[in-house]
């Protein structure tokens, strides 16, 4: 069976600000209210896949036996306790619906490779579980998704979410599934901007073509003066679709203010803003990255920043004093 928890109290700290991303006992990922609109849409996309009006009526019947993790159980008053295997669903669906064996086979293998109900052979355990697709229906209690289904419907899943807070959870859950490759998951962020999803990705790629030696104060100066515009490829004084959450608003802005480029956000909620003060390319990169919490986060973006600019930082005196010291 599977059996995970993250902790109690799972939080991503943004800039400051304190997000809850978990439920109380880490096993789900809470869909915010913003983000009703693309679970509606995920929704009606799967709906089109699936294509097929007796399947979807048969999905809807099975449905009724999801319990919290969107896995298909036997109800506690039927005769079989524990998950449903796969004669259990024959059974109910020929029980329920007047179809032939032929026609159930069907449906299970064509609703298999359409991803939405997907049989997992459990560790450590004799159990196939059934899980449903939360594109299709998710039966979890205050509209969290389960974190295991993360790791089995990650397309779905990113298109029903804010693609920031998918990377987050995505980590965590990493982390806490050993040995699962994050890759996988960030692969499946399609954001608007090609260079921002290079960045969330971990491709590499440079804005200069000729290498430069730098200092170290001079290449911050040179980020912050048009980091966003040149990296990020985000306008100056133009309103924009937030790159932070679903955003049809226009919410995002970016001002140059004392040679130094500026990200605004003016949605309060959005991760990006902490009293309107404003995040440059240092923080934004962070962000991206998910490096906020790192002590180190300052040196990481900006030697970050150095690899994309074509930048090699120029030893200083300091450098120059610890190096003959330690020799
Ligand atoms: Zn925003």
């Amino acid at each position: 069976m599977v059996d995970i928890q993250i902790s109690n109290e799972v939080f991503v700290e943004t800039t400051g600000k304190k997000l809850k991303y978990f439920s109380n006992d880490g096993r789900h990922v809470r869909i915010g209210r913003s983000e009703g609109i693309k679970v509606r849409e995920a929704f009606n996309e799967m709906r089109k896949r699936i294509g097929n009006a007796q399947y979807i009526s048969y999905l809807m019947y099975l449905v009724t036996f999801l319990n919290n993790n969107n896995e298909l159980y036997n109800l506690s008053n039927s005769k079989v306790k524990g998950p449903m295997s796969r004669e259990d669903i024959v059974e109910r669906l020929k029980g329920e619906f007047d179809i032939s064996d032929r026609t159930i086979r069907r449906f299970l293998s064509d609703i298999k490779n359409a991803n939405v109900l997907i049989p997992n052979n459990e560790d450590n355990s004799k159990y196939t579980i059934y899980y449903m697709n939360p594109a299709f229906y998710n039966a979890a209690p205050e509209y969290g998704i389960n974190i295991k289904l993360f790791l089995l419907f990650p397309n779905d899943i990113v298109k029903m979410i804010d693609a920031y807070k998918f990377i987050h959870c995505s980590k965590v859950i990493t982390d806490a599934f050993n040995g699962k490759d994050q890759t996988k998951y960030l692969r499946c962020i399609n954001e608007v901007n090609e260079n921002i999803s290079k960045v969330v990705n971990g491709e590499e790629f440079v804005i200069n073509k000729t290498p430069k030696k730098i200092t170290w104060t001079k290449a911050v100066e040179a980020f912050k003066k048009d980091g966003i515009s040149k990296v990020l490829g985000l306008p100056l004084n133009t309103l924009f679709n937030c790159i932070f959450h679903l955003d049809k608003a226009e919410s995002a802005m970016v001002l140059k203010r004392s040679n130094t480029e500026l990200y605004y956000c003016r949605n309060k909620d959005c991760v990006s803003t902490e009293k309107m003060l404003g995040n440059d390319i240092i923080n934004l990169i962070a962000m991206l990255k998910g490096w906020e919490n790192d002590p180190e986060w300052f040196k990481l973006s900006v030697e970050y920043l150095c690899t994309v600019y074509n930048y090699e930082l120029e030893e200083t005196v300091n450098d120059k004093f610890s190096k003959l010291s330690a020799a």
